[in-house]
């Protein structure tokens, strides 16, 4: 028995998320034949509503209300609730975002609906929809399920196969009521411009305590260009002030799973291991053979960043150009 499931999707940077295309890809599966809906608000470009289409969204609704152009908790609440509650969305799903986080909890709690956050599995058993999160810092896994009701489900980047299916969307122009606005947003100033998002890259090169400062961290953007990642940092970095703490990955930072994570100069402190330890691959460098991180890795060098990183930079450019 299918349900019908509402995604959320989000443009950043003029582009679909990828953690957007992925829940497309698990609706597909809680679905199996019940109706696919996308909303996007505050975006209506054709290129965005096309590669919608090509991911199963038999109806895509689009808001372009002036108050929803920019996120602010309350007006995408306000709309998010008044279109599920106007499709009859049996299960609601987004991206483990910024978004995501703030809006999943308050809408869910609007409508007196379960929430399960930063899912890394869903599997559906004789109708019911299972969903899997860590916990304890990512040391183990709960499955959840909702027996009753809406079931609010965020899902951490890059954990979903994307799925391609094309169907032809039936666009929907969406005009929530809108009201008692307590935030309004005039103006949207970037703190950094371009490279790759770390929560959707598929490679990251991640810097910790041993990079000793800001210039150690362009010795890792140099190997993250030619892989085509981004670079990411321990909070031991960042409280030594060596890079922002929007590179932080951890337990009080990003959670990040990638293709490959190559760790640089970074102990393996359990609150860091939190944000990386589902990567697919992990590649340790560090000059103490005792350090927790090659515990985790997949591969281990032990030696000196600063000689190790520049010749695998040199060595990825050779094979990849
Ligand atoms: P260190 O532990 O100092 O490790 C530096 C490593 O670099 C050492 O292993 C050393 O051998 C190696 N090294 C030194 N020089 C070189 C070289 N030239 N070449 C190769 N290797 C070298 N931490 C996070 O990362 N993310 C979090 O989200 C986070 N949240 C926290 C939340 C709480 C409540 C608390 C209490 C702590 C949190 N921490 C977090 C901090 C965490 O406990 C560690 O202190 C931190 O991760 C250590 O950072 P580090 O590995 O860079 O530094």
């Amino acid at each position: 028995m299918g349900r019908k499931v509402l995604i959320l999707t989000e443009v950043k940077d003029g582009k679909l998320r990828q953690v957007s295309l992925e829940a497309l890809s698990v609706a597909q599966q809680i679905a199996d034949g019940e109706e696919i809906i996308a909303a996007l608000f505050g975006d209506d470009s054709t290129e965005i509503l096309s590669e919608i289409s090509l991911y199963g969204a038999h109806k895509l609704y689009t808001s372009t209300e002036a108050s929803l152009s920019v996120y602010t908790t309350d007006a995408y609440t306000q709309a998010l609730v008044q279109l599920i509650q106007e499709v009859g969305a049996e299960v609601v799903l987004m991206g483990h975002t910024g978004v995501g986080k703030d809006l999943a909890p308050r809408a869910s709690a609007r409508l007196g609906a379960g929430l399960v956050t930063d899912c890394t599995g869903v599997e559906s058993v004789d109708g019911n929809v299972i969903f899997t999160r860590p916990i304890y810092a990512g040391k183990a896994f709960q499955k959840k399920s909702f027996k009753k009701g809406i079931l609010f489900a965020t899902l951490r980047a890059n954990n979903f196969a994307v799925k391609e299916s094309p169907v032809r969307t039936e666009i929907v122009s969406f005009q929530p009521t809108i009201k008692d606005l307590r935030t309004i947003v005039k103006e949207v100033v970037r703190k950094a411009v371009g490279g790759v998002d770390l929560s959707e890259a598929k490679v990251v090169v991640s810097g910790g305590r041993g990079v000793k400062g800001a210039e150690g961290f362009q010795t890792l953007q140099a190997l993250a260009d030619v892989l085509g990642g981004a670079v990411g940092a321990s909070r031991g970095a960042c409280d030594a002030e060596y890079c922002d703490y929007s590179m932080q990955i951890g337990q009080t930072g990003k959670v990040v799973t990638p293709d490959l994570y190559i760790a640089c100069g970074i102990s393996g402190a359990i609150q860091h291991v939190a944000g990386m330890s589902n990567s697919k691959v992990i590649v340790a460098i560090n000059k103490d053979p005792e350090a927790p991180i090659f515990q985790l890795a997949d591969y281990g060098i032990v030696g000196d960043l600063f000689e190790v990183v520049p010749l695998l930079t040199e060595e990825c450019k050779k094979v990849l150009s």
